[in-house]
Formats: C-alpha cells, sequence, structure tokens
C-alpha cells in the first residue's frame, strides 16, 4: 500500500520511525504524525472552505466504510464538536441483503464507543421498497434499464436529506476523499456534464430551503490516508464491498487517475485545485434550478416530479 521507509526519521517529529512515503508532499512520516497531518488537513479543509458554523448541528453520513468511520472519528475529536449532541451519524438503509445489515453493526458500534447519536433510515420505511425488492421487481418486468446504483444513488440522496431534516441537522458531511472528487469531476468532464461539473464542490450550494447542504472534509485527504487513519487507530469498518457494485465508468477513471498519480505525484490535488478556480466561472453560466413541489411525494423537484418518484414509477 505505502513505499516502506521504516527505520527512516519522521519528516515531522525526527523520531526514527517513518513508515509511509507521502510522495505529493515529499514527507516520511511516522504513524503518529500521520494521523496527526491528516487530522490538521481536516481542520484546514474545514476552515478553507468555512464548512460548519459554531452552533449549528451536523449529521455525518456514515455508511460502515473506512472513509466514513474515519471521518466519524476525526470530526467527534474536534472541539466545535464537544457540545453534545451537535454531531451526529446517519446511515441509510438501502436493504442490501448480506452487506447492509454488517454495516449498520459496525457503524452503531462506532458510533456508541464515540458517544454519539445514531439514526437511521429505510428505503423500506421512506418508498415502501427495499433496494433488493426494487431490483427484483425490475427483473421481473424485465425492465432492468439502468444500474442498481443509479436508484442507490438517487434514493438514498433523498433519503440522507430527510433523515438530516428529521434530526434538525443543517449540513450533511459525507466522507468523499480527494480520489472520490477528482474522479466525479473527470466523469463529469468525459460525460460532457457541464452542470454537475459546477454544482459538484466541497459545500454544495443551499439550493432550497428543505435541502441541507452537503460537506466533504475529506476532499483533500487522498484515499490511501483514509484507509491507513482507519487502521491506525484500529477501528472497526465494514471491508465486505457491495454486490451490486459495478461502476464500470468509475473504475476506469480510477485506474487512469491512479496511474497518472504513480508517475507524476500530486496529478489529483492539481484537478481539484484546478477546477476549484474555476468553479467561479463555471457557476455563472450554469442554469440555476427553479423548484417546486413534486406532484407525488410533495418534496423540492426540478420538474414536475422530483427523480426519486420519477425512478419509483419505473415499477408501476
Ligand atoms: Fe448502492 Fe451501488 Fe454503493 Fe451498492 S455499490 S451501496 S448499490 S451505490
Ligand atoms: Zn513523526
Ligand atoms: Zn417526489
Amino acid at each position: 500500500m505505502s513505499r516502506n521507509v521504516d527505520s527512516v526519521l519522521c519528516s515531522l517529529c525526527g523520531r526514527k520511525a517513518a513508515f509511509f512515503f507521502r510522495e505529493y508532499s515529499g514527507e516520511k512520516l511516522c504513524r503518529k504524525c500521520l494521523t496527526r497531518s491528516i487530522e490538521t488537513k481536516v481542520r484546514a479543509t474545514i476552515a478553507k472552505y468555512r464548512m460548519f458554523k459554531y452552533g449549528e448541528k451536523v449529521a455525518v453520513a456514515v455508511s460502515g466504510g473506512k472513509d466514513s468511520i474515519s471521518l466519524l472519528h476525526v470530526l467527534s475529536n474536534l472541539s466545535m464538536f464537544k457540545t453534545k449532541g451537535s454531531l451526529v451519524a446517519v446511515t441509510v438503509d438501502e436493504g442490501i441483503k448480506d452487506y447492509r445489515d454488517e454495516a449498520l453493526l459496525i457503524a452503531s458500534e462506532n458510533c456508541k464507543a464515540l458517544g454519539l447519536e445514531h439514526h437511521v433510515i429505510s428505503f423500506k420505511e421512506v418508498y415502501g421498497f427495499t433496494l433488493d425488492e426494487i431490483m427484483g421487481e425490475l427483473q421481473l418486468k424485465n425492465k432492468r434499464y439502468l444500474t442498481p446504483c443509479v436508484y442507490c444513488g438517487v434514493l438514498r440522496r433523498k433519503a440522507l436529506n430527510l433523515i438530516a431534516r428529521d434530526v434538525g441537522a443543517a449540513k450533511i458531511a459525507t466522507a468523499h476523499t480527494l480520489d472520490d472528487e477528482v474522479q466525479t469531476i473527470l466523469m463529469n468532464i468525459f460525460r460532457g456534464d457541464f452542470e454537475r461539473l459546477a454544482k459538484e464542490q466541497p459545500v454544495t450550494e443551499k439550493v432550497h430551503p428543505q435541502f441541507a447542504q452537503k460537506v466533504k472534509p475529506f476532499c483533500e485527504i487522498p484515499e490511501k490516508e483514509s484507509t491507513l487513519f482507519a487502521y491506525l487507530k484500529q477501528v472497526k469498518f465494514q471491508n465486505k464491498p457491495c454486490i451490486y457494485s459495478s461502476e464500470a465508468f468509475r473504475n476506469e477513471v480510477r485506474f487512469i487517475i491512479n496511474c497518472l498519480e504513480v508517475n507524476h505525484p500530486g496529478t489529483k490535488f492539481t484537478v481539484l485545485k484546478m477546477i476549484n478556480r474555476m468553479r467561479p466561472s463555471l457557476t455563472e453560466i450554469t442554469t440555476q434550478n427553479k423548484f417546486r413541489d413534486c406532484m407525488v411525494c410533495g418534496e423540492p423537484a426540478s420538474s414536475g416530479i422530483c427523480r426519486a418518484c420519477e425512478l419509483l414509477k419505473t415499477l408501476d
């Protein structure tokens, strides 16, 4: 995973205990300095993008995977979240057999250890179907035109917003890492999706009073470091991949960007920085959505019916 530089001096504390070579910065770090520097970087990212305001409640979206569990641990350590109830965890149970139950248990164990409230919302309670049931129905009716991840993504976004509103959270913190962000940027460029390129950002715009803003405190943390953080802190996380995981295009983009990063360390940061610099101009030339109430569920929608209800209609 990381180039082994054991018995080498740590660039930060000077101890002969470096074990990780951070190629994009040239630092050699010991275990303690690596975890500390990740925490420091997250604090700096939060300040740089003005992610949180003192006193506002934040919901961390916890799937149970390494990144969301690491994020939960980093945020729960911040002084701004020391007031009880200012930071809560939320998990969406999509209803994926042999996968989500284990993740839910792991998420709840971590919350318990950190003394945080954990709220769960399920597809079944919100939509009347689990993701497995939706896929089964579509299979039966020979209507599986879209991938499970499309259904899952759209329905989860809406469920997350509902649970954040229920618990009174102004912001939802998600564990998107630098790798996730750069992959999404490049996917949007390769697809020619200009609107999404402009909208995906470390802090999303407050486009409607009913929508919680999303913030990404790990957007400048490489996935490799988020994984190492979870291992070094010895936190429990889910390793098992989702049975539907099939994002072929993302995997191709991940491969390309990882190859570039090996030969040109720092490429991922360069892509993120470039888009951040371009964003004001991008935002200026995109159309702002006008919202009305969804005819089916009453939630805000940019057309007569929200995307979640539109997808559920394919089950009819
Ligand atoms: Fe949902 Fe796809 Fe992720 Fe599985 S891999 S949890 S279906 S988005
Ligand atoms: Zn050190
Ligand atoms: Zn709707």
